[in-house]
């Protein structure tokens, strides 16, 4: 359940927390999979956190790795994303991305933070089954 895809006209990412109405800003069909180029979904309801998906007949065909993203895991990485630059200040200058690819690993880090002077922080929520040993093979 991504939080970002990329718009099919332009290229650029598209972070569905940035927008209140995002059904408004964007047609159907403009917002593609940052990994396969597959139509997503906005999900977007009174209760749910939005957030994208591919269509039910039409699931994700790209080779990273995946895990299932429950509304905890997704309230987790807004919250970190959000927050980790108020508490603490090492973060302050930091830029979050979530949803960050690393292609070398196949993997879709959680939130990767950019430093000004080229440092990256990779944070993942840990609500899943994931090992250690699993995410220490991601480190690149
Ligand atoms: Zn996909």
């Amino acid at each position: 359940m991504p939080f970002i895809a990329k718009n099919k006209q332009t290229g650029d990412r598209v972070n569905i927390l940035e927008y209140q109405n995002p059904r408004e800003e964007f047609q159907k069909g403009d917002l593609v999979c940052l990994f396969c180029d597959g139509e997503l979904i906005i999900v977007a309801g009174f209760v749910r956190m939005k957030h994208f998906r591919h269509r039910q007949n039409s699931p994700c065909k790209s080779d990273y790795g995946r895990h299932p993203e429950s509304y905890e895991h997704l309230f987790f990485k807004k919250l970190l994303s959000e927050k980790l630059s108020q508490e603490s200040s090492e973060y302050l200058n930091a830029e979050p991305i979530l949803e960050y690819p690393i292609p070398e690993a196949k993997r879709i880090a959680d939130i990767a933070f950019q430093f000004p002077n080229g440092w990256l922080v990779v944070h993942e929520v840990q609500l899943s089954s994931i090992t250690t040993e699993e995410l220490q093979k991601c480190v690149v």
